[in-house]
């Protein structure tokens, strides 16, 4: 288990297609406005549509456009990737508010520009972003070896916009709003460095805890602490240095991505070594579903499909389970479709799918899988394929466009994970009249009524549960599908069901709006 996991290992995603609203004319705003505009500075290591790895650069990206219609603005601080820059510098409207002549080695800029409706704060420091690829890896697929600095200047950044160290910029945020242990530090940094001056409220979302950025205890003189930071009252976790303990231990308000999962975590199974601290913290603990892009993800618009539809076209669908199956070179059948668009790893429950794949092709039921991750995962999948030609294909790295016509297309998503914060792909399945196969942990315990007996008869059900995270949970929920497929109309219901829930970011983002 991956308790003391640094940083995210996960692949890049080049996103292809940004769809987004029309841009909104570029204004950056570094004032209050004078209504009850609530202002919030985000900060984060990757934002949809320009940098993406997981779920994190979807809540980045699309809680800000959310909660415009709350009365909230918000500006995102994100590191500036190549790719970022040269977005920023294709914006005519972009420009420079600070040049700092050494900032953890190297000289830097500040910008402002706005991009896909988003307004942002990109820290431009050649010597720590301009990398091409993935934001934490190297080409070998390793960390970069200086990550805990390259997130540490973008923590300090975010503290000081939030404190107001350049007066310059007149820009006083209400709430300062930090994912993840890639930005955790910067409410360390706002307690510790940040004292007599502007205090905005904290709050940290916790995405995953698996990621908790524990460095050795020999970064700590490089960070610009005080010495007596380095204590259990501090960012020493465990002899090391802990990023995601030290911004728990130091924001207002602590976040995760669902209710269940905010329990989870607080048990010594799903704690990862952070359950005490988060047990003593509990009342300042709580958890908030996402949303999802209901523009980017809309099957009556989609341009990534072959046929749109919506709720009452259900019979449309049929023409994207052809360009599925095309797709992947399986011959086309009535049999059910099953697909699976995910990472590759042991927190996704792949190894459980491998476990149960000839069990689910016994019963005529086909897998098409699309992800990367696990090479051993990977090739056993293939090694799957090869034995299952005509009932299981495997497309391995990351194809957004590829993604949603699966959503569109197939008849049901499997998601086994052992844990899951919130999950997205259940949510897109749910919009999409794809039904979702789940365990029932975390987010997707919150997200998908099961179709047992009560929940079908009262026309509620949206999908169905894994009895156990286990290979034999799987097949029997498969049976269960299977069961259900064979009765249209109770499948045609749960698919309504489904397309009717509001999986929209509207509901979470008035209780974000509450914690601002
Ligand atoms: P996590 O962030 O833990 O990987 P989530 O379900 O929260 O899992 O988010 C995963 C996101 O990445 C979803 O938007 C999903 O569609 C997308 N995704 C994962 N793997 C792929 C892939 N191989 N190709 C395209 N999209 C993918």
């Amino acid at each position: 288990m991956a308790s003391t996991t640094s940083t995210k290992k996960a692949p890049v995603h080049q996103v292809e297609k940004p769809v987004r609203k029309a841009e909104k004319p570029v204004v950056k705003k570094v004032n209050k406005s004078a209504s009850a505009m609530k202002e919030v500075l985000a900060v984060a290591s990757e934002i949809y549509p320009l940098i993406k790895t997981g779920g994190l650069a979807d809540v980045v990206g699309a809680l800000p456009l959310a909660l415009q219609a709350c009365d909230v603005h918000v500006t995102t601080l994100v590191p500036g990737y190549p790719r970022v820059m040269t977005a920023v510098r294709a914006q005519t409207q972009a420009k420079v508010l600070l040049n700092i002549g050494d900032f953890f080695g190297g000289s830097v800029q500040l910008w402002s520009a706005t991009i896909a409706g988003m307004d942002l704060f990109v820290l431009d420091a050649p010597h720590l972003f301009e990398r091409e690829g993935n934001p934490y890896l190297n080409a070998d697929g390793q960390d970069w070896g200086d990550n805990p600095i390259r997130f540490a200047a973008l923590s300090l950044m975010g503290a000081q916009l939030a404190w107001g160290e350049y007066s310059e910029l007149n820009y006083q945020p209400d709430a300062m709003h930090v994912h993840d242990w890639q930005t955790a530090l910067a409410p360390v940094y706002l307690h510790y460095l940040g004292q007599g001056k502007h205090r905005p409220k904290t709050i940290i979302t916790i995405h995953n805890l698996a990621f908790q950025g524990q460095f050795p205890a020999g970064l700590f003189p490089r960070l610009g602490l005080p010495a007596w930071a380095f204590s259990t009252e501090g960012v020493e976790y465990y002899g090391c240095v802990g990023y995601l303990k030290a911004g728990i231990l130091f924001s207002d308000t602590i976040t995760t991505v669902s209710p269940s999962y905010a329990h989870e975590i607080t048990t010594v199974n799903g704690g990862m070594g952070m359950d005490g601290l988060l047990r003593a913290l509990h009342a300042r603990l709580s958890g908030i579903v996402n949303g999802i892009d209901t523009e980017v993800w809309n099957p009556a618009t989609d341009s990534s499909l072959a046929q749109n539809y919506d709720v009452s076209q259900l019979d449309k669908r049929a023409v994207n389970k052809h360009a599925v199956e095309a797709h992947f070179g399986i011959p086309h059948s009535d049999a059910p479709l099953l697909c699976v668009v995910s990472r590759l790893t042991w927190q996704k429950g792949m190894d459980l799918l491998v476990g149960a794949i000839d069990a689910i092709v016994a019963k005529n039921v086909r897998v098409v899988i699309l992800g990367s991750g696990d090479a051993g995962l990977e090739a056993t999948l293939y090694a799957k394929q090869h034995q299952h030609p005509t009932h299981v294909a495997i497309h391995t790295g990351y194809d957004e466009s590829l993604s949603h016509l699966m959503q569109g297309g197939c008849d049901a998503i499997l998601i086994p994970s052992r844990f899951e914060p919130c999950g997205l792909t259940q949510l897109y399945g749910l919009r999409y009249g794809c039904i979702p196969v789940v365990t029932r942990v975390g987010g997707l315990n919150d997200t998908i009524i099961d179709a047992n007996l009560a929940a079908v008869n009262a026309g509620v059900a949206t999908g169905i549960a894994c009895h156990e995270v286990t290979a034999d949970g799987i097949i029997h929920a498969v049976e269960r599908l299977v069961q259900l497929y064979a009765q249209p109309k109770v499948w045609q219901a749960m698919q309504t069901a489904g397309m009717n829930t509001d999986v929209s970011w509207a509901n979470s983002a008035q209780l974000y709006k509450q914690l601002y």
